[in-house]
């Protein structure tokens, strides 16, 4: 039978941003709920290596990161259930959504923590080589390929932003975009004409990716050129897909402002959205700087955010009280 859960706090996603809302609320007394969703954890369990998470001196792994970020959420308080909102209400506090599992979930607050997925090409070799040569964040990844020779697939502003940042590490870096011009901005595109360890491979899509997964890791990727139909091969130590993101926000079309690329518009500086007591925060807002630790910020600032309305809606409603 279908249960209501009641909670002052509910928190759609269990990633960095929604596990840092639930550590500060649940701190402040709100008693969060966090809905976990399909990937509980979030973005960080279906990757290996994280080195730019602050507090660790050596690599760690970014399942046991989330794991831990789990159980200190839910030693502080917080309920993990696991469900995938399919619905919501956003007409005012208290919030609901509905879960898969048919269960309601009322928040006096809301907060939006459903992150972004990175697009893949689904080309041949991708999933298997992911973690061992094939990456969609060269932030996240591009440090492990220092004095390597490395491929950027995409023609936006993401694509040529991650090439300009992985010659922070490697001397060779080559774009490889499907068609003759790119879509990224114009100052991008001349910043990354003029560098010296940048080369764009232009008509060429990705076919598959080939290497050893025995061990060696990524060792080629196959093209095609998109004009003539002629195949090709290239050799590469690491590939970064970046051929755009798209944030987790079908649930909220129709219901909160979005920008056209989809994103949760948020006040700048702010996990404030259009609606008072609905917060957003993470990958779902942030289409800039889409690391954990930057989640991890937004979520708190959610968390104290909401615990601020709170304190807001509790002292109205005490104030109508006295005066009835
Ligand atoms: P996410 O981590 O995307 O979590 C979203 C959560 O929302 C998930 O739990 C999901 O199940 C849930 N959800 C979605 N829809 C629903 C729904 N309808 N109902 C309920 N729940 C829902 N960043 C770094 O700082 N360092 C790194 O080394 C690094 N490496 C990365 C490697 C890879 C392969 C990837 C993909 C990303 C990497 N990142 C890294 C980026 C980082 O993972 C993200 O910036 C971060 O996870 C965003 O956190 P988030 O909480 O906003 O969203
Ligand atoms: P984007 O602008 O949508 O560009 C995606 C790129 O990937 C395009 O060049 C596209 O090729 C290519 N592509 C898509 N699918 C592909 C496939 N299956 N195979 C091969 N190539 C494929 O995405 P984005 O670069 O992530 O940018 C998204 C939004 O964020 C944009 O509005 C962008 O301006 C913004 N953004 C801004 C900044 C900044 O201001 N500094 C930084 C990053 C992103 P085609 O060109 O052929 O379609």
């Amino acid at each position: 039978m279908a249960t209501t859960h009641k909670t002052r706090m509910l928190i759609i996603g269990s990633g960095p941003a929604g596990l840092s809302a639930a550590i500060y609320g649940a701190r402040a007394g709100m008693q969060p709920i966090v809905v976990q969703g399909l990937q509980p954890g979030g973005q960080l369990t279906i990757t290996t290596d994280v080195e730019n998470y602050p507090g660790f001196r050596d690599v760690i792994q970014g399942p046991w990161l989330m794991q831990e970020m789990q159980a200190q959420a839910e030693h502080v308080g917080t309920r993990m259930m696991w469900d995938t909102i399919l619905e919501v209400s956003l007409d005012g506090s208290p919030f609901r959504a509905i879960g898969d599992s048919g269960d309601v979930y009322e928040g006096d607050v809301l907060v939006i923590a459903t992150g972004a997925q990175a697009k893949w090409l689904g080309v041949p070799g991708e999933v298997e080589f992911s973690g061992k040569g094939v990456s969609a964040c060269a932030t996240c990844d591009g440090f492990f390929y220092r004095g390597k020779k490395v491929v950027v697939i995409g023609g936006g502003n993401t694509a040529v932003e991650e090439a300009l940042y992985l010659t922070n590490h490697s001397p060779d870096v080559t774009l490889i975009h499907r068609r003759d011009s790119l879509r990224a901005e114009k100052i991008l595109q001349d910043r990354l004409f003029a560098h010296p360890n940048v080369k764009v491979l232009w008509n060429k899509a990705v076919e598959s990716f080939s290497g050893d997964l025995g061990g060696g890791g990524l060792q080629a990727v196959e093209l095609v050129d998109t004009v003539t139909g002629e195949k090709s091969s290239l050799a590469t130590d690491g590939a970064f897909v970046a051929i755009g993101h798209a944030p987790a926000t079908e649930l909220f079309k129709g219901k909160l402002e979005l920008d056209e690329s989809g994103y949760i518009v948020v006040q700048p500086g702010t996990p404030t959205t259009a609606i008072p007591g609905v917060f957003a925060c993470g990958d779902v807002m942030d289409h800039t700087y889409r690391q954990a630790v930057t989640a991890a910020g937004t979520g708190c600032m959610a968390a104290l955010d909401a615990e601020r309305f709170l304190a807001e809606l509790d002292f109205a409603a005490h104030q109508a009280e006295a005066a009835e």
